[in-house]
Formats: C-alpha cells, sequence, structure tokens
C-alpha cells in the first residue's frame, strides 16, 4: 500500500476561482456577495481528476491520496473569514465529491476558514463539519493567515488552543501549509512555503505546546523546509534553551514529509529525521507540475523514484509509504476498513 499524504486539487475545473475572484472583488467594493458556488458535474469532477492526479498515481504506483483544496488559493489574508467560510466549504464539499468519485483512492483534508487575528470559530466548525460529516481524515492549517507578513500569533500561542481542542477530540492532524504570499519578497511556492515550515518548527522547539496536547500530530510538508539541513542548529538551539532535543521531544507529535524534488534532499531527511517520522508525499500537483529535470529525465515532483532508489530496508519502506500514513490519519482506517 502506497500513501500519498500530499496531494491537492489544483486541477479543479476554472469555473471555481473565477466564484472566489468575484466574491474577493465584492468585498474588496464593500458589497455584499450572495451569488452561490458554481455547478460543477460529476462529469468534469471525474476528467479533471482522471488525466491528472489519478493518472499519475496509477503511472507511479500510489494506491491512495490524502487531498486537499489547492493551497495557494485559499487566500486567507483577504480580511474576511464570512466569505473565507463559503470559499472553504465550497472547496471540500469538491474535495468529497472527488472522494466519492474514486473509492479507496482519496481520502481528503480540509481548507479551514481563516483571516488574519479573527476568531477560529469558523474553522473549528468546518473541522467538525468535514471530519464528522464528510469523513476527512485532517485539515490544512495555515500558520500565516496574513500571507507572508506575518502578523499573527505563533502556533504555539493559545490563540490557535480551540482548533487544536477540536483536532486532539477528533484526532486528526493537520499539514501545517501556507496560502499565497501577498510580500512580494517572498515567491509563494520557493520561498514562502519554505520559510513557514521552517519557523513553525522553530517554534515547537522553543515552547512546550505537546505538554499541553500530548497527542496533537502536525506534518510539516516539503521535507520540513530548512529544518533537515540545518538539524544540528536545531538541536543546538534547543540546548541552549533548555529545552528537550527536539529529535526525541518532537517526534511523538511533528512530522515531515518526502516532498523534496532532489535524491540527496530525501536521503538526508530520513538520515536526520528518521524513518519513523517522514510520510511518502509528492504534493502533486504542485509546485512544479509535469515538469522534468533535463538532466535525468525524472519528473521533479516523482518522490517515490528518489526513495527507491535510497537503499531502504522492508522496515522503512513500509513505514515511510503507509505505516507512518496510518498512525498519523488513523481516520484512514476508519474509511479502509468501511
Ligand atoms: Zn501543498
Amino acid at each position: 500500500m502506497i500513501i500519498d499524504c500530499h496531494g491537492h486539487y489544483t486541477t479543479a475545473p476554472v469555473a471555481l476561482q473565477g466564484f472566489r475572484d468575484r466574491q474577493v472583488a465584492a468585498f474588496g467594493r464593500g458589497n455584499g456577495f450572495d451569488e452561490p458556488p458554481p455547478t460543477i458535474s460529476d462529469a468534469e469532477i471525474h476528467d479533471s481528476i482522471a488525466a491528472n492526479q489519478l493518472r499519475l498515481m496509477d503511472e507511479r504506483g500510489t494506491d491512495l491520496t490524502i487531498l486537499s483544496p489547492k493551497a495557494s488559493a485559499m487566500a486567507h489574508h483577504v480580511p474576511d473569514v464570512a466569505s473565507a467560510a463559503v470559499w472553504a466549504r465550497a472547496n471540500n464539499e469538491l474535495i468529497q465529491r472527488v472522494t466519492a468519485a474514486f473509492p479507496g483512492r482519496f481520502a481528503g483534508v480540509a481548507q479551514l476558514p481563516q483571516a488574519p487575528g479573527a476568531p477560529l470559530d469558523a474553522a473549528v466548525a468546518e473541522l467538525r463539519r468535514c471530519v464528522e460529516e464528510l469523513r476527512f481524515v485532517g485539515c490544512n492549517l495555515n500558520a500565516d493567515p496574513s500571507g507572508g507578513l506575518w502578523t499573527g500569533r505563533p502556533l504555539v500561542d493559545e490563540y490557535w488552543f480551540p482548533l487544536y481542542e477540536a483536532m486532539v477530540e477528533l484526532d486528526v492532524p493537520a499539514m501545517i501549509h501556507v496560502s499565497s504570499s501577498i510580500n512580494p519578497n517572498f515567491h509563494t511556492l520557493g520561498a514562502h512555503y519554505l520559510m513557514a515550515d521552517t519557523a513553525v518548527y522553530m517554534q515547537f522547539v522553543e515552547h512546550d505546546l505537546f505538554d499541553r496536547f500530548p497527542t496533537l500530530r502536525f506534518v510539516i510538508p516539503h521535507g520540513g523546509g530548512a529544518v533537515p539541513y540545518h538539524w544540528g542548529r536545531f538541536r543546538g538551539l534547543a540546548q541552549r534553551l533548555g529545552r528537550p532535543d527536539p529529535s526525541i521531544g518532537l517526534a511523538p507529535n511533528v512530522f515531515f514529509d518526502t516532498c523534496v524534488y532532489q535524491a540527496e534532499g530525501i536521503e538526508l531527511l530520513l538520515e536526520v529525521v528518521g524513518t519513523q517520522n517522514v510520510l511518502f508525499a509528492s504534493e502533486m500537483l504542485g509546485a512544479v507540475p509535469n515538469c522534468v529535470d533535463p538532466e535525468s529525465g525524472d519528473q521533479w515532483d516523482d518522490t517515490k523514484r528518489y526513495l527507491d532508489r535510497a537503499g531502504l530496508g522492508a522496515d522503512q519502506v513500509a513505514a515511510i509509504f503507509s505505516g507512518n500514513a496510518m498512525r498519523v490519519y488513523p481516520r484512514l482506517e476508519t474509511l479502509a476498513s468501511a
């Protein structure tokens, strides 16, 4: 069984984004917006997945993808949580329809309605709806709803605790996933995403969040940003700050995916973080869709190739490709048994 824990519905019919554009424009003009989300047919959903994510899954041998809405389109920087709630709901409904259209091939992860500084009530309600009614297995949590300005509270602040309480109760993890950057210094995919991964890990190193929430679980995507490369710095800073060694202290709660688009990066991740805390993922179709490394001829995001060449033992393969995902996303078990 091969589970890819990080996929996005980036190929949703264009009518979806058109709806969001009109919604945001209406908010910008100070107008109300009561247009319903676009009607998208079952055939449109089928074709948009079959020709893209599902085709690549079959080519690469992936059995199941944990699928969430297009992350850069969440646009949590728009300071209106009411429209964010409508937008999240529309996206999550489509994810649910994908999971229903291709039974056993996709599991849903929720987009949460967030806005800079806004209370998390809407996010908690949408998480509950997605898990309890739509049978989702987790959520994406934007650590910087301001879109690259970092005006909010760190993830260890009690601002986030209502959401964590719901995650613990529902037994679902969050992938730390920011959205588009509105700061021209930070390219969304090449800088903002990776910096958020790195910044959040240091927040966890510095604070005792998991003393309060011992079963709370996060997946840090994109191989943890700069974390594996600077593993010694994080361990050293923990020592200097009188905090537990993160390789031990954070291991029950913080996991990394394999969305690193070169073999050396994946091998380093596995070497320093360890097999038990790494989940297979490719993030397709994400940052580099259908782009090929001219030197190797491999698609950059075909991360299974890098793992296949890493000389892993059978136990490591089982853990990385499915066992760890089943531990971190226990609701996958419920889906499988259904
Ligand atoms: Zn992603």
